[in-house]
């Protein structure tokens, strides 16, 4: 018998239902597929409200050291802080494991309401890199002394004489290295092989910024051509790249054209919620942050908290269980990954969702949090009737 311990982060706002919607889930496939061969031990640990409730600390030591030492875990959305100086929680976590690459699979369930007319079409892969550009927050409030003393060293040091408006402009700085945009995109490049995606596709702004986006694009191509020179010439490997404004349009009007893209970090914003809406929108996005090297991974939903609807039992919790998808696909569990994913479209195809993808399908019948999550239960084990 194999069993694993998972920590997980419950999560704020809606987290409190989604969460334990996704663990119901996974324990079933895991049934259905291993007959108990194969088990989780779910290992609760705290951030976020909950965190700052039990502790007095929104982000306990404890929790990083869990999830150091078990290398993968999973996690529901959390609340940022309020206040000056308080960092995003995502953000610290992803620092202090150094999980360089936000990897975010894009693909379309038959059943969901899309605004393409061939979403069948999309399967990108988006590989966004997660510690570097504007992202790293060095910037100074306009009219500070701070954003002043830049000024004048950009100025009367570096020899910078067109900033339109010098007293009333904020700064901020782009930091992009070329280790940085190797790793990523060495993980992209390994994911197309495994993964059997012809092309890795370079995004970037290097026409505007020659240095920071251009270098990525020099770097990435260079990295392909030294360490993949062989798969790259037998053609079982593509790499190309495309201006960052060009590729969102692209995506609309030609989505075969793109399996796997690698891109800096404020792109890859854009892009993410761009391509989640061509096929569904956030409630259904999964998405995880991952060190390739130290084997490090956090699974998780990427929306917010929903402030809005938590508590309502109407929030979607299937972004959380795509991500819980990609963590059985991750360490080899893919039976049971097959089983949830199977079982999510059926229920699609009959237009039985919560009610953000109801709303949108012409038949559709909106489900609560917890009634869906019990036809999905049922339709795993093969005992759903309508
Ligand atoms: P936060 O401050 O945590 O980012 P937010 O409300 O600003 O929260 P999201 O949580 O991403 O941002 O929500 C944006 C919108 O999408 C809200 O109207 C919310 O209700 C909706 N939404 C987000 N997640 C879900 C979900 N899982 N199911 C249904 N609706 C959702």
């Amino acid at each position: 018998m194999e069993t694993i311990t998972l920590p997980y982060i419950t999560g704020d706002g809606v987290g409190a239902e989604i969460t334990p919607a996704m663990q119901t889930i996974v324990d079933t496939a895991l049934y259905k597929a291993y007959n108990g061969t194969r088990n989780i031990r779910w290992l609760e640990v705290f951030a976020g409200e909950r965190a700052f409730r039990q502790t007095g600390t929104w982000l306990p030591e404890e929790t990083l050291k869990v999830f150091e030492q078990h290398q993968v875990g999973i996690k529901g959305p959390l609340t940022t802080p309020v206040g000056e100086g308080v960092r995003s929680l995502n953000v610290v976590l992803r620092q202090s494991l150094d999980l360089y690459v936000c990897l975010r699979p894009v693909r379309w369930y038959r059943g969901i309401s899309s605004p393409l007319l061939h979403p069948e079409l999309v399967n990108m892969h988006i590989f966004r890199e997660n510690t570097e550009d504007i992202y790293a927050g060095i910037e100074w409030e306009a009219g500070t002394s701070e954003a002043g003393k830049f000024y004048r060293f950009l100025h009367d040091q570096m020899g910078v004489a067109n900033v339109r408006f010098p007293e009333t402009s904020a700064f901020g700085v782009k930091p992009v290295s070329r280790e940085g945009s190797e790793r990523l995109v060495r993980a992209a490049c390994r994911y197309a092989l495994q993964h059997n995606l012809a092309t890795v596709t370079l995004v970037h702004k290097g026409n505007i910024m020659k240095y920071t986006e251009g270098g990525f694009r020099r770097w990435g191509y260079a990295l392909a051509a030294r360490e993949f020179s062989d798969e790259l010439s037998e053609g079982r490997l593509r790499i190309n790249d495309c201006i960052a404004d060009a590729f969102l349009q692209n995506t609309l009007l030609n989505p075969t054209a793109y399996s796997v893209i690698a891109t800096l970090n404020l792109n890859g914003d854009y892009i993410s919620d761009q391509l989640a809406a061509m096929v569904g929108g956030i409630g259904i996005a999964p998405g995880a942050n991952i060190n390739y090297q130290t084997g490090h991974a956090i699974f998780e939903a990427t929306h917010g908290t929903a402030p809005d609807i938590a508590g309502s039992n109407r929030a979607n919790p299937c972004s959380l269980i795509l991500s819980a998808v990609m963590l059985l696909e991750h360490i080899g569990w893919n039976e049971a990954g097959a089983l949830i994913e199977n079982a999510l479209e059926q229920s699609f195809v009959q237009e039985r969702a919560t009610l953000d993808l109801a709303r949108f399908m012409p038949g559709g019948t909106a489900l609560s949090t917890s009634g869906f999550t019990k036809e999905i239960v049922m339709r795993i084990l093969g005992k759903y009737h309508a």
